[in-house]
């Protein structure tokens, strides 16, 4: 069962970064996807094209739209995106895009796959150095999460194993290990090619908002340039 694990894949930098470590770890993955009413689509359409990149076994999309509901602007229409210069403008506060209980529900579903699937392992792309701002990003609550997962599932806390590779790292950090993970540059462009992280669902990036600013940054910082960048307007 080692061999196996079930990939949490939104089509963002961090989600597909933690599935090129997942591909070094196990034999067979097996991904999903959410559609929970978010505004844009785009990122749906990234996990589909990475999953083939990646050659996972199996990949579902599960469509829970309208059960989530939030004054975030990744799902509330009426409110507007927040954007920013660079990071020192982003607060250590809730980031205005989190939406509360999407985690706890995201990962329920997962384990719910993972058991199908004969995965003890479920691999999540979240990360604490996000400049905070979401609480269900931190390890407190994924060593939680596995607890409670567990016990429910099996009456045992550490049933299903929920791995978070990147949850201590910096962006700078994340994509140096991303292009250690791919057999070369060519192929790292082609994956991260693939990749949308923008809130703005903007292809290439909007390069203002909370996801496109901290992407930035750690492609800045380690002096690689973003194969996204090539179609930012
Ligand atoms: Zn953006």
């Amino acid at each position: 069962m080692k061999n196996k694990g079930l990939v949490v894949l939104s089509g963002g930098q961090d989600s597909t970064t933690t599935a090129l470590i997942a591909r070094k770890e196990c034999k067979e993955l097996y991904g999903i996807t959410f559609d929970y009413g978010q505004k844009h689509k785009i990122e749906i359409k990234a996990a589909v094209k990475i999953s083939k990149l990646l050659n996972f076994k199996t990949h579902e999309i599960i469509k829970i739209p309208n059960i989530l509901k939030s004054s975030s602007p990744l799902i509330n229409k009426k409110n507007k995106l927040e954007k920013y210069n660079s990071s020192k403008e982003i607060s250590r506060g809730i980031e205005p895009t989190f939406i509360p209980s999407r985690n706890i529900l995201f990962l329920t579903i997962a384990s719910n796959r993972a058991i199908f699937h004969s995965c003890r392992i479920i691999y999540a792309g979240v990360c604490e150095e996000d400049y905070g701002g979401y609480p269900d990003c931190r390890k407190v609550f994924i060593d939680s999460m596995e607890n409670s997962l567990g016990l429910g599932i099996s009456g045992s806390k550490k049933f299903i194993k929920i791995k978070t590779p990147l949850m201590k790292l910096t962006k700078k950090e994340s994509v140096k290990i991303a292009v250690k993970k791919c057999k070369n540059m060519k192929e790292f462009n082609k994956i991260f090619k693939e990749t949308h992280t923008c809130y703005d669902g903007i292809k290439g990036g909007c390069g203002k908002c909370h996801a496109c600013v901290l992407r930035d940054r750690g492609f800045n910082e380690i002096g690689i340039s973003d194969p996204i960048w090539q179609f930012r307007k």
